[in-house]
């Protein structure tokens, strides 16, 4: 039963010592009787508690069964022991903003299991995100993407998405736009007013999205942008359903129509405006908007001017994060791949500790700040006894060089090797 799923397994480099116990799970099967203990790291349980030096974390099917010093959780007989000593073990990671645009993912249907699994692992499991958020990608094609993750088919991290983005009348990407940056063609509701912002909302949220996006205001011509009241309209529909609403501000005009129309979740700084000062800082504190920085993708953005330009640019957005820290706000880490086409998000978390981000605020927004965000804390977030075995294990230690966050050993999704970087 298991064998289809072995050899897969075998094709794609996983540690034939884990191949008894990681295979099958997910798929409906009993699992295999047998834990997997990861024995030896650094374990940072939490953002918050204290270090487990020379941990171990078992896993049974699926879940986290005992986490602790060595000697005190008790193995049982046949545990599979994955030496991690010399290395550091945390829950799994949210990517927070990232995208299913690109010609890779279409037709999800039809392109073969194990090609997916390869573009996950390039994309984000090699990297640790076990979880994702999609802020805006064709939503008929993400779904199908997730339904084959979710059946075992193929191996991936748990996805979220807002489907496609409610984009302000008349800014809608020339169709060349897709071209160049080589997705596939799509399709997006333009919106003008708060009656057809509604009903662009109550379409998505309908065919089953899990939030929804706003482009508050266009970051590239044709410049347009959605009237606060069409912002209320879209969110008001997505809170009626117990759902969040992302915005992409562009500007300080975007963002505080953001802000003031209800959205939680704001998905960039706005480096193409001044610094944030106090009014703005208080409005968003007080609607408790999350904000993802995406400080790496400024570089990326303007990756053709002057080096000078790009400074500023990322300088700018660094500034902001450093204000809303300041001001106590909340932090979800995210990285826009799928539209920026480097993956290897090591620049963030240096960028986000030139912010003042010491490791345990990036691992809060890595894990335990999104999970909460998401609703999700209850199964996400911790390496605690009962929660899914969502678990990152880094080469080097994060509380000693912040780019580790970015040098993944293994990653596991409920108990199941999703990546190993050893061949
Ligand atoms: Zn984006």
């Amino acid at each position: 039963m298991d064998r289809p799923n072995l050899a897969r397994r075998v094709r794609l480099g996983i540690p034939a010592l884990l191949i008894t116990t990681v295979a099958g799970y997910g798929q409906g099967q009993a699992p295999p009787n047998r834990a997997l203990a990861l024995v030896g790291g650094i374990v940072y349980a939490s953002p918050t508690e204290d270090p487990i030096r020379n941990g171990v974390v078992l896993i049974r099917e699926g879940r986290i069964a005992a986490v602790g010093r060595k000697g005190a959780v008790s193995l049982p007989r046949g545990t599979r022991i994955l030496d991690c000593s010399g290395l550091a073990i945390t829950s799994g990671f949210w990517n927070s903003h990232v995208h299913f645009l690109e010609r890779k993912w279409n037709p999800a249907a039809r392109i073969p299991a194990p090609e997916l699994t390869r573009q996950l692992q390039e994309m984000l499991t090699r990297y640790g995100f076990t979880s994702v958020f999609d802020t805006w990608s064709t939503w008929e094609n993400t779904r199908r993407l997730r339904e084959r993750i979710e059946s075992g088919e193929v191996s991936g991290p748990g996805i979220l998405s807002t489907g496609e983005a409610l984009i302000p009348k008349g800014g809608k990407p020339p169709e060349m736009i897709p071209e160049i940056l080589g997705f596939t063609p799509y399709d997006v509701p333009e919106v003008a007013n708060a009656a057809e912002a509604r009903a662009a909302a109550v379409k998505l949220l309908d065919s089953g999205v899990d939030a929804i996006k706003l482009y508050a205001r266009t970051f590239s011509p044709p410049i347009a942008a959605l009237p606060e009241t069409a912002i209320q309209a879209a969110v008001a529909e997505a809170h009626r359903r117990g759902k969040l609403a992302f915005a992409h501000p562009t500007n300080l005009e975007g963002l505080l129509a953001s802000v003031n129309g209800g959205v939680d979740v704001i998905v960039h700084t706005t480096p193409q405006s001044g610094p944030w000062g106090p009014s703005v800082l208080a409005a968003m504190k007080k609607r408790g908007v999350s904000l993802i920085p995406t400080l790496q993708l400024w570089r990326y953005e303007i990756r053709h001017d002057r080096v000078s330009a790009q400074d500023r640019f990322v300088n700018n957005g660094v500034a902001q994060l450093r204000a809303w820290l300041d001001v106590g706000g909340t932090v979800l880490f995210g990285t826009d791949v799928g539209y920026m086409a480097n993956y290897n998000p090591g620049e963030e978390y240096a960028l986000m500790a030139e912010a003042g981000m010491d490791f345990r605020q990036v691992l809060a927004s890595l894990t335990t700040t999104p999970a909460e965000r998401f609703g999700l804390s209850a199964r996400l977030g911790k390496i605690a006894t009962g929660l899914a075995a969502d678990i990152v294990v880094l080469n080097q230690d994060p509380a000693k060089n912040i780019r580790a966050f970015a040098d993944v050993r293994y990653a596991f999704r409920d108990g199941k090797m999703l990546f190993s970087s050893r061949k």
